[in-house]
């Protein structure tokens, strides 16, 4: 109901009210000249006039009362309405237009005037570990930063906004050519240069922005923003961290995302597996231990590779219940196959650098090797060389790894470009040389430098060192022949299923120690 209503409703109150009081006086006047009133009928009148005199002060004050609540509820109607329509329309992190006032603004934008614009979409480069790592309370903090330092900085003629999944929009209302646009993109990513000072620290962050352009590209609002976001998508693996869209990164990009889709229901619906490698010790043949890798069973596109889907887990930030579910399943499957083998077989598990900087990660393996019962010394997890060039961030967090009793190894060792010198400053157990460098092994006899360096290096730092991708038997002879502490490779066994480790690994020891003792045997000739 409105105050009008109210207001009406009242009046109507007050004149019926007033009639009937104008009535009983006209009455008590007739009454007075015709009919003789005893002392009786004026008291009685009196009283009737007192009481109407009270009230009319009771509804005087009733009447400003109930206004005066109107009025209250009016204005506190009107505050959650502008709270709503607030709420609907900004972003509550960055207080920036958000998707919906964006998409309006720039629909309206499109239809004012013929000129060239463009769709600018950007983000913080590796936001998702950011928040990860420091938390959400900290990458919200520097998103309303970063928001204010556009607004501060910028013309209030843009447009900007906010999208829902972290990223900002500008709308560049009017370009002359390409390099205007490149150079106020560049302008952008210098904004970022000056350090965010936020819970103590002090750092800078880079951008990754995709361009699409009006009408060129597309003619619509919803459009020119998911064009810009594919081209983000290019943006993140360019050295500029700049790209404009083009048409043929839809396709590319359409694929990622239907895959990204279809792997947040892979988990629940249980298609990933793992299955399992074996590694060798070279001396006495023993399979010591072996590496868990996950398996993507698709229900359409049947067996994907971890090649394929890993780095879509990582970009999309599900690398992290991946992990996890991969580090429980594999410490699991190996203390079964431990109680029925009697033996400590150990396990290697592969981890991504999000996992690693994801809250909580330590209590998380420690979580796991509690539930499943396996000993800390049975688990070894890998990273990558390129993993380990943040070394001031990682080193704590290897040395907690460390001191639950778990042992790390440096994967791919040789591929990455960091610098020699970390080694000795991480807390790590085991160099794997990557098989590209064991493929270049062609006879036992000849040499393979790189190789040879990497196994002495790994001496004199008191490491152990294993050969990944062994596929030759002359392969075989040259590592064992330079004391490779261990083998891994097809030529050994391929990964396999956990039912055919768990029934096969006696035929499975028979056979590679015979084959280690033939190449014992071949190099001693
Ligand atoms: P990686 O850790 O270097 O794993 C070794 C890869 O080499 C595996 O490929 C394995 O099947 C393959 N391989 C082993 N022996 C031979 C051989 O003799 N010849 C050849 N040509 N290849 C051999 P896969 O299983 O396709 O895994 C690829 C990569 O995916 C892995 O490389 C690893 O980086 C990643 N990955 C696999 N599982 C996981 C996981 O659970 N978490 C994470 N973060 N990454 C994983
Ligand atoms: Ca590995
Ligand atoms: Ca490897």
């Amino acid at each position: 109901m409105g105050k009008s209503d109210s207001d009406f409703y009242l009046f109507k109150g007050q004149f019926l009210y007033v009639s009937f009081s104008l009535i009983l006086i006209v009455l008590f006047g007739i009454a007075l000249f015709t009919v003789k009133l005893t002392a009786n009928h004026i008291v009685i009148f009196s009283i009737v006039l007192i009481a109407q005199v009270g009230l009319a002060i009771y509804f005087k004050f009733l009447h400003q009362d109930i206004v005066k609540r109107l009025v209250d509820t009016e204005k506190n109607l009107l505050d959650s309405e502008k709270e709503m329509k607030y709420e609907a329309y900004f972003d509550d992190i960055t207080k920036l237009p958000n998707e919906r006032y964006l998409l309006d603004k720039i629909k309206e934008n499109l239809h004012v005037n013929s000129f060239d614009k463009a769709v600018l979409v950007f983000e913080i480069d590796r936001l998702a570990t950011i928040k990860a790592s420091l938390g959400s309370l900290y990458s919200d903090r520097l998103l309303s930063m970063v928001a204010q330092r556009l607004q501060n900085q910028l013309s209030s003629q843009f447009i900007i906004g906010k999208l829902r999944n972290d990223q900002f929009v500008i709308l560049i209302d009017h370009y002359q050519n390409h390099d205007d646009v490149l150079n106020f993109c560049k302008q952008l990513q210098k904004m970022m240069e000056t350090p965010f000072e936020i819970q103590y620290s002090s750092l800078n962050y880079s951008l990754n922005i995709g361009i699409s352009f009006y009408p060129k590209d597309a003619e619509s609002e919803n459009e020119l923003i998911n064009f810009a976001q594919i081209a983000i998508y290019e943006a993140r693996n360019t050295p500029d961290h700049i790209s404009f869209y083009e048409t043929s990164m839809s396709d590319v990009r359409t694929a990622k995302v239907t895959l990204e889709n279809d792997l947040y229901n892979a988990l629940k619906n249980n298609e990933l597996f793992l299955e399992y490698q074996p590694q060798v010790d070279s001396v006495t043949g023993e399979v010591i231990s072996m590496e868990a890798l996950v398996r993507w069973q698709h229900p359409k596109r049947g067996l994907i590779s971890p090649g394929e889907f890993i780095p879509v887990a990582e970009e999309s930030g599900l690398i992290n219940p991946i992990g996890e579910w991969v580090l429980e399943t594999a410490c699991y499957q190996t203390k079964k196959l431990q109680v029925q083998l009697g033996k400590p077989i150990q396990i290697a598990v592969n981890l991504s650098l999000c996992q690693l900087f994801q809250e909580n990660f330590v209590q998380t393996v420690q979580q796991i090797l509690e539930k499943t019962e396996l000993a800390p010394q049975s688990l070894q997890l890998e990273l990558t060389e390129s993993m380990t060039m943040n070394t001031a961030h990682l080193i704590p967090i290897l040395h907690d790894l460390k001191s639950l009793g778990i042992t790390l190894a440096v994967d791919d060792f040789g591929t990455g470009y960091s610098s020699l010198s970390y080694l000795g400053d991480l807390p790590i157990d085991c160099l794997k040389i990557d098989c590209s460098f064991v493929r270049k092994i062609q006879q036992s006899t000849s040499s393979e430098p790189l190789v040879d360096m990497i196994i002495s290096m790994a001496k004199h730092l008191k490491l152990n060192v294993v050969a990944e991708g062994v596929e030759e038997v002359t392969q075989l002879n040259y590592l064992m022949k330079k004391e490779c502490d261990f083998i891994q490779g097809y030529l050994i066994s391929k990964p396999i299923s956990f039912e055919q480790i768990s029934n096969n690994l006696c035929n499975l020891q028979h056979k590679v120690r015979e084959m280690i003792t033939i190449s014992q045997f071949n190099n001693t000739q």
